[in-house]
């Protein structure tokens, strides 16, 4: 008879609390890669939201816990709303985010808050995101001001995807209408901890 680790049973059961919780199937994944492609923030992630669907589908559950990915979507759902098999992406990673705090897992990224609080400050004030100004206000506030200027290489290379400029965008009051709608709410905004 095959003994089965306690690890992989663990991992089991998370992938299987994970379906439960979100009502997704994870093995409904096929790859295609569209989420990543999508994703605003996958940038700052180590790993893109394709590779850890095809993680939880390998069971490598305690990995994406403590990615970075799993540390940083600030739940935008763009992934969810373009998945061709739709499938909610996003609650998926919110969900492994969320049993990784309730199983202690230490996150690396102390600063997780603040990024997050950029962002949506970002956008609100953009109307969309605009990653230079994110990433320069993020390494300002960090006081890394020279945070992953090797990268520069790479971003000028894809020109066309970064703006180094706030993008025009209509409606953008319309935007700021919506933010005012959510900080009413008072849970807006709970869990940003800066
Ligand atoms: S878009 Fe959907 S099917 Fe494609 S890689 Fe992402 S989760 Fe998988
Ligand atoms: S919800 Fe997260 S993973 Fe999905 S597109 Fe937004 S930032 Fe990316």
């Amino acid at each position: 008879m095959i003994k089965v680790s306690q690890k992989v049973t663990e991992s089991a059961g998370l992938i299987a609390e994970i379906e439960r919780r979100t009502g997704q199937r994870i093995s409904d994944c096929y790859q295609c890669g569209r989420c990543t492609s999508t994703c605003a923030g996958s940038f700052a992630f180590d790993r893109p939201p394709h590779v850890l669907m095809r993680m939880l589908q390998l069971g490598r559950v305690q990995e994406a816990m403590e990615s970075k990915t799993a540390q940083l979507c600030y739940d935008c759902m763009t992934c969810s709303s373009r998945c061709p098999m739709n499938i909610d992406v996003a609650f998926i990673i919110e969900t492994v985010s969320n049993i990784a705090h309730e199983q202690g897992v230490k996150y690396t990224i102390k600063s997780m808050d603040r990024f997050r609080k950029l962002f949506l400050h970002n956008v609100r004030r953009h109307g969309r995101l605009h990653e230079a100004s994110l990433l320069a206000s993020y390494n300002l506030r960090s006081l890394q001001p020279r945070n992953d200027f090797s990268l520069a290489p790479l971003i000028l290379k894809k020109k066309k995807k970064f703006h180094f400029f706030p993008p025009r965008i209509r409606d953008r009051a319309e935007v700021r209408r919506i933010f005012e709608e959510l900080e009413r709410d008072p849970d807006y905004g709970r869990g940003f901890g800066e």
